[in-house]
């Protein structure tokens, strides 16, 4: 394979292109498509200058199949690689099985008028992919993406099997802001407010939004509190490592994010459901969108480190081992590097690799798959040399909390 096609310019779309360019050996020919083709072109701008490559860019909605069906063969692409959002997975993976190409993304199918966080709708469209001898690889960010590889290499490198897993996802970044969300706020929002849910002893424990509160001294970062939440990868690890006893997400906020979480949701601007305006629908959380500052104008203001990873105990031998897997990732390097802050380049360089695997044939079965079925090795390698180093400690027993 030599040529993709990225579709979304926002910011996890610009971060993704920039590191592919920096792989011409790899990534021959990319395209960057989105609905505003000026942000393609932006990011083309910034792609040459950072790399002196020339991408093509393109104006596409994706809900629109027979418009991608045509994009793809003339573009010659042979992956789609869909950084746009989670209402588009679907829409995508079926220009994909009609154009004969393989499929990436890195958030599970969302329906607009519903936060479900599942996927169902998407594994639903194993037998079709496999059939057609064509990969699709589900959730190739961080997390979900990263989280699970780390749980993959630990399960094949350091343990017998997972029996506790808690993933820890702390941002300690400061943009300046007194209110905006690191990446599509609308997802962001919906994902925060939506019911905590943890697997446990093999069935989901509920709680209610952002009600279980932890202090957690996080490597590089120090002491922040995380809050209990339900996050995709929980869903996907449960089924793909039968024996986990209790799966767990973790996210730190800061006490004036809660702050305007709490006020907005209180005062119903949270809501997915239409409401009318003017004789006109709108939904309040797109509204609210539009007038949240843009993740992608943060980087220039975003200083601190993000820490991501899991703790993860298991059987090894005749013993039960504790290890915490993490990666530790600098705003402002980032910045300089791409020219987006931590929370897109955690993003967009995952996107990025798990691409290259499958450009290289590494992770070409056909079928659906999600990171946590596919090998881990040749991944976690492209992570230390590309700008996602991580390190594994062992703990003394799995942390109380
Ligand atoms: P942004 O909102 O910054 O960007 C989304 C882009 O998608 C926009 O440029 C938008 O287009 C484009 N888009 C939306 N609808 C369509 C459509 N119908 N057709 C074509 N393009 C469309 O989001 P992010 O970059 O922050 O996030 C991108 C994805 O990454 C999301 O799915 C998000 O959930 C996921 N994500 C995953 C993480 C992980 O670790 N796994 C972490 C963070 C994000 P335009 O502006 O051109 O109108």
């Amino acid at each position: 394979m030599e040529k993709v096609l990225v579709v979304g310019a926002g910011g996890v779309g610009a971060v993704a292109v920039v590191k592919m360019a920096m792989h011409p050996e790899i990534f021959k020919e990319i395209t960057l498509a989105s609905r505003t083709v000026s942000k393609c072109d932006d990011i083309a701008a910034n792609v040459k200058t950072r790399t002196g490559v020339t991408i093509k860019t393109a104006a596409l909605d994706a809900m629109d199949v027979a418009a991608t069906v045509a994009l793809i063969k003339e573009t010659g692409a042979e992956l789609v690689v869909n950084l746009a959002l989670p209402y588009q997975d679907l829409a995508l993976m079926d220009a994909c099985l009609e154009a004969g190409v393989h499929y990436l993304d890195t958030a599970n199918y969302e329906p607009e008028d519903e936060a479900k966080f599942e996927y169902h709708w998407q594994w639903a469209y194993q037998e079709r992919f496999e059939k057609a001898g064509l990969t699709a690889v589900l959730g190739s960010g961080f997390d979900p993406g990263v989280t699970s590889i780390f749980a993959t290499w630990i399960r094949k490198h350091k343990l017998d099997g997972i029996r506790l897993i808690d993933v820890l996802d702390c941002n300690g970044g400061d943009n300046g802001k007194p209110f905006a969300t690191n990446f599509n706020p609308e997802i962001n929002i919906r994902e925060v407010t939506a019911t905590a849910r943890h697997w446990e002893n093999g069935d989901w424990v509920e709680t209610p939004p952002m009600s279980h509160k932890v202090a957690f001294d996080f490597p590089a970062v120090g002491e922040k509190n995380m809050y209990l939440m339900y996050h995709e990868e929980l869903e996907s690890m449960k089924t793909h490592f039968p024996e986990i006893e209790r799966a767990r997400f973790w996210m730190t906020f800061g006490d004036a994010y809660i702050n305007h979480v709490t006020v907005l949701q209180n005062i119903g601007m949270t809501r997915i459901d239409p409401v009318t305006h003017n004789g006109q629908e709108i939904i309040p959380l797109q509204f609210l969108k539009a007038v949240l500052p843009d993740p992608s104008d943060l980087g220039a203001l975003t200083k601190g480190k993000t820490c991501i990873g899991d703790i993860i105990t298991g059987p090894a031998g005749d013993s039960e081992k504790t290890y915490y897997i993490y990666n530790i990732c600098d705003h402002e390097e980032c910045y300089a590097e791409v020219g987006s802050q931590a929370v897109a380049y955690t993003t967009g360089v995952p996107a990025m690799i798990g691409a290259a695997m499958m450009m290289k044939g590494i992770w070409l079965e056909p079928g659906v798959w999600n990171t946590e079925q596919l090998d881990p090795d040749a991944f976690m390698d492209m992570l230390n040399t590309d700008g996602l180093p991580w390190q594994v400690v062992e703990l003394d027993g799995h942390p109380e909390f």
